[in-house]
């Protein structure tokens, strides 16, 4: 699988490079907190003319919002792939989901509450809508196409702003009504008061917002997320240096539960705090290797898939769809 589009945000649509327009294909839609990303996924796997646009925000219709945006979208692929069969839509988003109904049960962040995505996409497109969570759909892909590949029991960490999970047990993921991978609302020792309600969430230090808001407060003074923290913390920054352990400590305990539990064979770490490598990955596999004993101990790797995880696997469950038995 490969991406064959240009990393630049104008013009909305932009052109693939080299391949020539697909004779079918399916659009896929990533709606993320700040960022919503579009494509053409061919029989090939290859994406093309990939855009990445602002979220748009209504505040009384956030969910109709959404659709419109994804309506336009549509008739914009078709009006530039005018020989391509577009066959059906792939769409995930964040929060709570009823994947099987089609409904965005609550997203904290874009507003909506109980909103019926697959049936207004379908009114509005007229095309069939494979719905899914963004993060659980972006471990499927990781699964199918990318660090997951011919393994049955991963867990898809995805550590940014807060900390999400896809957790695949003998080969299927598992859902629990939308509830289940909420590792970032855990406890763990060290933990702090956390938006949630609850108190010790992982994701109120282990998290790449905690580690850039935890060392502006230690510290005095600002800093350009995690990446600068750890900038620091290679100069020698006490600060820097204490709030990175703590991170790692944090997010080695939640990894060893998890093992003890579920028998994980790999980890594989996404989002933007995995863009620091081995300075997370090498103390982190110290750390869970001293915390386990006889049990399995997880291989930790990286996304393979990137950021495009979620749109990639997005337009697999929409081929997944009109794909048939
Ligand atoms: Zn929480």
């Amino acid at each position: 699988m490969s991406v064959v589009v240009e990393p630049t945000p104008e013009p909305e649509v932009r052109s693939s490079t080299g391949k020539p327009p697909p004779a079918r294909g399916v659009l896929a839609f990533d709606v993320g907190g700040t960022d919503m990303k579009a494509a053409l996924l061919d029989d090939a796997g290859d994406l093309h003319a990939l855009v990445r646009i602002p979220t748009p925000r209504d505040e009384r219709h956030p969910g109709d919002a959404i659709v419109a945006k994804v309506a336009a979208l549509t008739g914009e692929y078709r009006a530039r792939f005018p020989d391509c069969s577009i066959e059906s839509i792939g769409f995930v988003v964040p929060g709570l989901v009823d994947e099987d109904a089609g409904i965005g049960l609550m997203s904290a962040n874009l507003g909506w509450r109980d909103y019926a995505f697959t049936e207004n996409i379908t009114r509005a497109t007229g095309l069939p809508v494979a719905f899914g969570h963004d993060v659980s759909i972006a471990g499927e892909a990781e699964m199918r196409a990318g660090a997951g590949r011919g393994l049955r029991d991963v867990v898809m960490m995805v550590i940014g702003t807060g900390i999400a999970a896809a957790v695949f047990c003998d080969g299927r993921r598992v859902r629990a009504g939308g509830y289940a991978g909420e590792i970032g609302h855990a406890a763990v020792p060290g933990g702090f008061a956390c938006p949630c309600g609850a108190t010790g969430c992982l994701e109120t230090v282990g998290s790449a917002g905690a580690i850039t808001r935890r060392y502006s407060e230690l510290s005095g003074s600002p800093v350009s997320g995690a990446k600068g923290v750890l900038e620091a913390a290679r100069r020698g920054d006490p600060h820097a240096v204490q709030v990175w352990d703590d991170a790692v400590r944090a997010l080695a305990f939640s990894i060893c539960q998890l093992s003890a539990v579920l028998g994980t064979e790999a980890v594989i770490l996404g989002g933007g705090l995995a863009q620091a490598g081995p300075a997370l990955l090498d103390p982190l596999r110290e750390r869970v290797k001293s915390g386990l004993s006889f049990h399995r101990v997880p291989h930790l790797t990286t996304s393979v898939l990137g950021q495009d995880a979620g749109l990639i696997g997005a337009g697999l469950r929409a081929r997944d769809l009109v794909a048939g038995p």
